[in-house]
């Protein structure tokens, strides 16, 4: 028995579910999403994106507060943490933005329902919950079930001594020494939250460097300045095996370099070494619905998998696992049921990492130009050159821009400085644009900002910077 009769159905309500559900609805499709967890807004609202950079906002004025602020001839007493007060304030901004995902629903006449969603059939999904059962009649699908962090089969979740990026959001207290399993994007950024707080903090990496896929000129940035504040680097280092004693987590580890073995413990072991897909109980292997090796669900360039009318975008199929990408990959989605020309540009997916200092990237490295055999030109300038850096005290880091040496046309952009993250977006509208390294360099800067370090990297391509 039918309940109810749908253009799309969205079966999960992250990023990608629930921006690609406001478009459809938008474009005329009556659409409904499923979401099993009882607030909306999936990992990124609720234990992603968004509780991690309130920490890390919190945590930069805690260590302003006790460094940084007499530099600028402000004194203040004894600094002290409340910590349950700055989990309250991240608590609340994860509820304002969730409510704020339930609001547009109602507002777009979106049907939410709230239960576990199983494709019965290719055009029909079953949402179940403690109560029951409902069946949902569509003409499409569109999957955008997430992913879960990746468990480590000798250290596993307890959430409390050995936890997931979930777990470290939520600690009641800060742990004296903290391992962080796996020098990524979210170990560095979780880590960087606790060693403010004031955890001693060891990042455990397999690699020969945290941050392998980024250019490595910006990561010798961020790795000198988190040393200097205190995080421990052992790379090339393989966690063999762990125990929980009373107050401790030993961990066993080899090095690759020679081979030695020893242990290390901590109050406190963040393992994060990935994330994977999440499709169990979907309904995937009863409809068939093809997945890779990885357990990624296989579509085409039209995010359609191998069954006709059920689509899958996101984190859930291959590519960059980030909030932008699945945004995008949601909305094209949209537009193409619509009977529009949805698309995703894949060369300008932006990475960013909300350390301090910010690193932020789009494009092409010099070693992806190098390997490609593509001849480029770089354009490199420092914030310590710059007026408002210096104002602020923020001076470590820099801007690369990389352009074809014969066009001139932008093919890349690599910040390591402050405010990396909103620099590099006037990088991303210019290469959206087929934007060249003079184009920027033409355009005007306000004068003093940090955006002049972009326009003087710009400049440096043609070799012509004005300011040093
Ligand atoms: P998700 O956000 O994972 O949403 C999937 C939803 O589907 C979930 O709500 C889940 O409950 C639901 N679901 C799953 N199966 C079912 C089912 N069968 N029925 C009903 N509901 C179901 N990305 C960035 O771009 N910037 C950042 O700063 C950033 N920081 C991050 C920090 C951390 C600590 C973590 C863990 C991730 C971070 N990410 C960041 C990654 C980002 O959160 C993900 O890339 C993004 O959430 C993926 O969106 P999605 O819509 O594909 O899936």
């Amino acid at each position: 028995m039918s309940d109810a009769q749908y253009d799309l159905v969205v079966i999960g309500s992250g990023p990608g579910g629930y921006v690609g559900a406001i478009r459809a609805a938008q474009l005329g499709l009556k659409t409904a999403v499923i979401e099993k967890d009882k607030t909306l807004g999936g990992t990124c609202l609720n234990v992603g994106c968004i509780p991690s950079k309130a920490l890390l906002e919190s945590s930069e004025h805690y260590q302003a507060a006790i460094h940084d602020l007499k530099t600028h001839g402000v004194k203040v007493g004894d600094v002290a943490l409340d910590l349950p007060t700055m989990m309250g304030r991240k608590d609340k901004i994860v509820g304002s933005l969730t409510g704020g995902v339930a609001f547009l629903f109602k507002k777009n006449k979106i049907d939410h329902y709230q239960g576990f969603g199983k494709i019965s059939k290719p055009n029909e999904v079953e949402v179940i919950t403690g109560s029951g059962s409902k069946i949902l009649q569509t003409k499409a699908i569109m999957i955008a079930t997430g992913s879960i962090p990746t468990e480590l089969p000798f250290l596993p979740y307890d959430e409390k001594r050995v936890v997931s990026s979930t777990g470290a959001l939520a600690l009641g207290f800060v742990p004296k020494e903290l391992l962080v399993v796996g020098g990524g994007v979210i170990g560095l950024e979780l880590g960087s939250v606790w060693s403010r707080l004031g955890s001693k903090v060891t990042v455990i990496e397999y690699s020969d460097r945290i941050l392998p896929m980024m250019d490595k000129d910006l990561i010798d940035v961020l790795e000198k300045t988190l040393s200097k504040e205190g995080v421990k680097f052992m790379t090339s280092t393989k966690v063999t095996g762990s125990k929980l004693e009373k107050d401790k987590v030993v961990l066993d580890f080899e090095s690759l370099k020679d081979g030695s073995k020893s242990t290390i413990s901590g109050d406190v072991v963040l393992v994060s070494t990935g994330r994977k897909p999440f499709t169990a109980g979907l309904g995937c292997e009863e409809v068939g619905i093809e997945r890779d090796k990885q357990g990624r669900i296989i579509v085409d360039h039209h995010y359609q998998s191998n069954i006709p009318g059920i689509f899958a975008i996101g984190d859930v199929i291959a590519g960059p696992m980030l909030a932008h990408k699945a945004e995008e990959e949601g909305v094209a989605v949209a537009e193409l049921l619509a009977g529009k020309a949805g698309h995703v540009n894949y060369n300008t997916v932006p990475s960013v990492i909300y350390t301090h200092p910010e690193v932020a990237s789009v494009g092409i490295s010099e070693d992806q130009a190098k390997a490609q055999g593509i001849e480029i030109a770089v354009g490199k300038f420092p914030f310590m050159a710059n007026g408002r850096a210096k104002a602020m005290g923020q001076t470590d880091g820099f801007v690369k821009i990389i352009a074809d040496k014969k066009t001139d046309r932008i093919l890349g952009g690599h910040i390591v400085g402050p405010r990396a993250s909103e620099l590099l977006g006037e990088i991303i509208v210019a290469m959206e644009f087929g934007g060249s390294s003079e184009d920027l360099a033409r355009s005007f800067h306000s004068h003093p900002t940090l955006s002049e370090v972009v326009r003087e990297a710009a400049l440096a391509v043609d070799k012509r910077q004005r300011q040093m």
